[in-house]
């Protein structure tokens, strides 16, 4: 018998997650009467409320619910790839634990496995509970992306995916940055790939733990770290600049001395070219600060404590 490995990270989500497991338990059950066993793998990634014990009574009351808990808050990515990195099973499924990623959808990608697919993501094709600012700005900042970098991904692609064994150990070992986008790895590490869409539903309970602020900050680094094509902005800038000299050379040379007095004109280009310098003087200071991060080579997370995991799963090295 095959076996599925959901991973699920959990950040302070006591309201929803009895709801959470009631749903997703059941449809793994009759999953279990049939072809696929499974492991319920919680991630909690520093959660200041309760839902600690609630993991803890849901792990006591099924061995097949596990518990990874954190030191601290590491972040949505840290806590997938934390689960990916202790799963057991032939297949993996990463899902929120706000049941905005239906469970009903597992035995469709159980299926999808099962015809041999290796990567199989799920497309949002809406998203009600998403504000308008996030409906506006998703779609653009994946234009920007795939625009600026040779990678592709897909605009409606979300952190609910499933992955097989194969692909796991492909991303324990080889996709361990620190500044990352867990979701743009799934799509471009290649195999057999399908797509499933699929409607998100409301969060069940609870607030989203994305802050526009930490949207935008995440915008920032998926872009540095899939291309560096800003990096290339010095040379055009300073092709502009050199051109613009030009012209106004030529124009100060027909003028002949009767050139015009010019003091609104040079204050507003000084100020223009500074812009231009400083904006890529900080471009250039955000990928050292991502080399700056890889080179810290610090954990991607701590682990404090494990339930029902006896010898720390399938850990990369
Ligand atoms: N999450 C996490 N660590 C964090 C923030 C969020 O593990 O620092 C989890 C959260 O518990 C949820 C999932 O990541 O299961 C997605 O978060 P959320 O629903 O807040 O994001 P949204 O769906 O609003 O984009
Ligand atoms: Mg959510």
């Amino acid at each position: 018998m095959k076996t599925v490995s959901v991973v699920v990270s959990v950040y302070n989500e006591e309201q929803v997650l009895e709801a959470f497991y009631r749903e997703t338990s059941r449809v793994l059950e009759q999953q279990r009467q049939k072809d696929w066993d499974y492991e319920l793998l919680f991630v909690n990634d520093g959660s200041q409320d309760g839902s600690p014990a609630v993991l803890g009574r849901l792990a006591a009351a099924n061995p097949r619910v596990k518990v990874i808990s954190f030191s601290r808050n590491f972040g949505h990515e840290a806590a997938m790839i934390a689960g990916i990195d202790y799963s057991r099973g032939d297949g993996i499924i990463c899902m929120d634990a706000d049941l905005q990623h239906p469970p009903q959808c597992i035995p469709e990608i159980l299926e999808k496995f099962d015809e041999g697919y290796q990567v199989v993501s799920m497309a949002r094709t809406r998203n009600e509970s998403a504000g308008w600012f996030k409906n506006l700005a998703s779609p653009a900042f994946y234009r920007l992306i795939n625009l600026l970098s040779d990678v592709k991904l897909e605009s409606n692609a979300s952190d609910f995916f499933g992955i097989s064994r194969k692909v796991s150990e492909v991303l324990k070992k080889h996709y361990r940055e620190r500044v990352r986008f867990l979701r743009g790895y799934v799509q471009n590490v290649g195999f057999k790939k399908t797509v499933i869409p699929y409607e998100a539903r409301a969060r069940a309970a609870g607030k989203s733990k994305y802050s526009i602020r930490k949207l935008m900050r995440f915008s920032v680094n998926t872009i540095l770290c899939f291309s560096n094509l800003p990096l290339k902005l010095g040379i055009y800038a300073g092709v502009f600049a050199a051109l613009l000299g030009v012209g106004v050379m030529v124009y100060t040379l027909f003028t002949r001395g009767g050139a015009p007095s010019g003091y609104a004109t040079i204050v507003v280009l000084n100020c223009f070219m500074f812009a231009i310098l400083f904006l890529i003087v900080g471009i250039i200071g955000e990928y050292i600060s991502i080399l700056f991060a890889e080179l810290k080579d610090r954990p991607i997370y701590i682990v404090e404590d494990t339930e029902n995991l006896e010898s720390g799963g399938n850990l990369p090295e």
